[in-house]
């Protein structure tokens, strides 16, 4: 298959961050770690980018550095490659330190995203055994509802729970995710 990867956020816009953890924490946790949103989701794509192509499928990167593209760029990008499906990956953010876990988000009403965000998920909780927050239907998200093929958001995680942050900066974690996308993916061509 043709596959668009698209590394959230970059350059100007790092994503969520975790930044003064020490002030800004409810109390629950506390580490020393500051994480880039855009940085690990890089991380992930480059990973993830290797392990489709050893899979025998074709991958194009929207970005492959530290640069800001637009949401409407990341788009056309994926629908000028004629990508068959896309994956965008990101990591979470929430108020409450505590909120963990994984989802993968699609478009509503489209079959086949549906379809292949249920395949990524199963296999990401197996692999990792996070939480399970399974997969949610999302009309407001630009790259699912412009792109032109089967999409899905991945929320590898949230960076504000200090477990998580962890996780997403050890590259053996990302290994075994994006290893667990790729099997998903296969699962879904399967099906
Ligand atoms: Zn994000």
């Amino acid at each position: 298959m043709k596959i668009a990867i698209l590394a959230g956020h970059g350059g100007s816009d790092s994503g969520a961050v975790d930044p003064i953890e020490k002030e800004q924490n409810d109390g629950i946790y506390q580490d020393d770690i500051y994480t880039e949103e855009s940085d690990v989701n890089l991380k992930a794509a480059k990973i993830l980018e290797k392990i489709l192509t050893n899979n025998g499928h074709e991958v194009f990167m929207a970005r492959d550095r530290d640069v800001y593209i637009s949401l409407q760029n990341r788009t056309h990008f994926a629908n000028d490659n004629n990508a068959d499906i896309v994956i965008s990956l990101h990591a979470n953010a929430a108020a409450n330190s505590a909120a963990e876990g994984i989802e993968t988000l699609h478009y509503p009403g489209s079959e086949n995203g549906q379809k292949l965000a249920n395949n990524v998920q199963k296999r990401m909780i197996k692999a990792s055994n996070a939480t399970d927050r399974g997969i949610k239907e999302r009309d407001n998200l630009y790259v699912l509802r412009k792109t032109l093929m089967p999409a899905v958001l991945v929320e590898m995680g949230f960076l504000t729970n200090p477990k998580e942050e962890h996780l997403l900066n050890e590259r053996e974690y990302l290994y075994l995710l994006m290893e667990a996308v790729a099997a998903g993916v296969d699962d879904y061509e399967r099906e």
